[in-house]
């Protein structure tokens, strides 16, 4: 006999309605902590389920806030939940979500900006998370450097950044997001979201992209590559010879990896950029050695 279908682990909609829980504990949202809320249950499982195949995966979220997301991905084959909360009055709110999830899910109350996911979670593990719009690029940067160490970033983001990250060069949102995330993943935008999908409704479109490491990244030093592209960008309407010479002599940098001095940031792409932090580093490296020349 064939065994039975396995029942679903957790079922989103057996705990009261996310609007029942908001009222219950008084949980007005909070601009200043990025608070706009998911309560559509299908909406939050389409997003869970595109974070792509989680059996075996601890999911990380960022702001469960009033948990309908956690409640999606608690649907979801995800070994098990750790959501990294920074209200307070959250924590409280979602003890009924713990305790409905049989052990599988944890609450970290802490703001997200100083903690290390990789210290709540073995691997294979990965992020999903409706991102507080404040801090998602600080947030995203700090994953991006380590994106090896997570399956997936499965992010929502206001749209204007979406735009930057995936965009490509000679366009006008290209930028140093671009570059940075493009270098160290695959990004790609999956769908948008309006305003009204939110309670509260922001100002602006929503949209989830998903980021995995890219295979095999170019080469480069974080530090480098992140000087390199503000010089760059902190003067995109300036040739590079200009834009540049913070970092030495810009010219010759240029030639070294055949990028026309009179090109701007925007026309250079991932390889370029790497290029050129791979040049400067090797010119730090060098330095030390010319001080200690006899005059
Ligand atoms: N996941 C919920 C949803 O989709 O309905 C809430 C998303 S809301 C856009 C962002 C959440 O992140 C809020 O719950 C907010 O309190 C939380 N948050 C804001 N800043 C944070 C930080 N620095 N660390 C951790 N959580 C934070």
């Amino acid at each position: 006999d064939l065994p039975p279908p396995s029942a679903p682990r957790f079922d989103p909609h057996a705990l009261p309605p996310l609007r029942e829980v908001i009222a219950r504990f008084g949980l007005d949202a909070k601009k200043s902590l990025g608070q706009n809320f998911l309560l559509d249950l299908n909406l939050t499982g389409r997003i869970a389920r595109s974070a792509g195949p989680m059996a075996s995966v601890t999911a990380i979220e960022v702001g469960p806030g009033p948990g309908g997301l956690t409640r999606a991905l608690l649907a979801t084959d995800a070994t098990r939940v750790i959501a990294i909360e920074r209200d307070r009055r959250f924590i409280e709110a979602l003890q009924d979500v713990v305790d409905a999830a049989q052990g599988r899910l944890s609450i970290v109350e802490a703001d997200a900006l100083t903690v290390d996911p990789e210290t709540l979670a073995p691997a294979p593990r990965a992020i999903v998370a409706n991102l507080p719009y404040n801090v998602a690029t600080p947030l995203l940067l700090g994953w991006l450097a380590r994106i090896e160490a997570y399956v997936s970033l499965t992010l929502m983001f206001q749209k204007e950044v979406a735009d930057r990250l995936v965009a490509q060069p000679g366009s006008k949102a290209y930028g140093r997001l671009s570059v940075i995330t493009q270098w160290r993943a695959d990004a790609r935008v999956l769908f948008n979201l309006p305003p009204r999908a939110f309670t509260p409704p922001p100002k602006v479109d929503s949209t989830i992209v998903h980021l995995t490491a890219r295979a095999a990244p170019e080469a480069a030093e974080w530090r480098v590559m992140e000087r390199v592209t503000a010089a760059a960008f902190g003067q995109r309407r300036k040739m590079l010879r200009q834009s540049l010479k913070s970092l030495g002599n810009a010219e010759a940098l240029l030639e070294e990896v055949g990028i026309a001095p009179t090109a701007r940031a925007e026309e250079v792409d991932v390889a370029g950029f790497a290029a050129l932090a791979r040049a400067v580093q090797a010119r730090e490296d060098a330095a030390p050695a010319q001080t200690h020349q006899a005059p």
